[in-house]
């Protein structure tokens, strides 16, 4: 039987190319080899309070975004997170064995009651629960995340551990990350010298962005005034505009900077063109599918409501199980 795959995007901008890098292009790796689920978190991104129109809007982008990247629809099951109330239901139950010392204590939390200060609700704090209930509402085994959802995905597999001890039933398997060539989890950097590429950090180059935007926004990529010795250790920014180019680069082009920045030869104008023409390279097709079908209602539409019907069969069978074990309605 094929393993089962879930993964979920916030509807709360455009996707980049942290989403991509990190997570979009290992959906689209392993649609035909798993059972995936790839769901619009429209609930998650509740937490920072969008208007209805640019919520409404994000996830209509993201839809298309998510198809334009080559997600298909006949394979994988697309949809949106609200569209299966399942999800919630779990996450409720979920919440009566998650610790306000742990959630307090998760990286994610702590970084958004930052960012956020004045908005640090309750549905901040018990985000991991929720991301718990996405996860093992299917019985996933893998998780496609980058990075930053490490400990978020460790966090899914203690509540689901906790629940199956609980219960004293394995109803859950324990999600596991996947990542694209089998080695660590990706972080795509910000080109703002800062470590993460993000739609709240502010420095992301999109998928769907015009190209003379990209242009700009990787020739502003903040670098310093060179290397003074041979082999120096790179800079935080200068090591990440190293990263972002293995990444969207061939690797003779990488070998010739970084040979340029070993003998201080570096012309950091340079690199920035070839990065930023390899970046449009790659994201220009995306770009045009994007424009393609964004419009194209009736056909998003027939995704999401198809998408739905099937996400709701495979989270319906979960809760029953669930509800089951529970005891609850087990009287009537
Ligand atoms: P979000 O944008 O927070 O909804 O994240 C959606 C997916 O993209 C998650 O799987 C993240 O791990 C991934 N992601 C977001 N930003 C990055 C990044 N800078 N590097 C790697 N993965 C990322």
């Amino acid at each position: 039987m094929k393993k089962t795959v879930l993964s979920g995007i916030r509807p709360t901008g455009n996707l980049h190319l942290g989403n991509y890098f990190g997570a979009v292009r290992s959906f689209v790796k392993m649609q035909h080899d798993y059972n995936c689920f790839f769901f619009i978190a429209d609930i998650h991104s509740l937490t920072t309070h969008p208007t209805p129109e640019n919520l409404q809007a994000g996830v209509k982008q993201v839809l298309a975004e998510y198809l334009a990247c080559g997600i298909d629809p006949d394979v994988a099951t697309i949809y949106i997170q609200s569209d299966v109330p399942e999800v919630t239901e779990l996450y409720t139950y979920l919440n009566m064995n998650a610790y306000l010392g742990e959630l307090e204590r998760t990286t994610s939390f702590k970084d958004k009651a930052r960012q956020q200060p004045d908005n640090v609700n309750a549905g901040l704090l018990t985000y991991p629960v929720l991301m718990a209930a996405d996860i093992i509402i299917h019985k996933a085994n893998f998780v496609p995340v980058g990075k930053d959802q490490e400990q978020n995905l460790e966090m899914a597999r203690k509540f689901a551990k906790r629940f199956n001890h609980m219960y004293n039933h394995r109803v859950f398997p324990m999600p596991k990350p996947y990542t694209f060539d089998g080695k660590d989890m990706v972080k795509v950097p910000g080109l703002d010298g800062s470590g993460k590429m993000g739609k709240s950090e502010g420095n992301g180059i999109y998928l769907y962005e015009d190209p003379a935007d990209i242009r700009k926004k990787v020739m502003r990529a903040v670098t310093d005034s060179g290397p003074t010795q041979p082999n120096q250790k790179k800079p935080e920014p200068i090591e990440n505009l190293f990263t972002l180019m293995k990444i969207v680069s061939s690797p003779d082009v990488v070998a010739f900077f970084d040979e340029q920045y070993n003998n201080c030869a570096i012309r950091y104008g340079d690199m920035k063109k070839q990065l930023a023409e390899d970046i449009i390279s790659f994201t220009s097709p995306i770009r045009e599918r994007i424009l393609e079908i964004r419009d194209n209602d009736a056909y998003l539409a027939k995704v999401a409501s198809e998408g739905a019907e099937r996400a709701r069969v495979s989270a319906r069978k979960t809760l029953d199980e669930v509800r089951k074990v529970m005891g609850i309605k087990r009287l009537f």
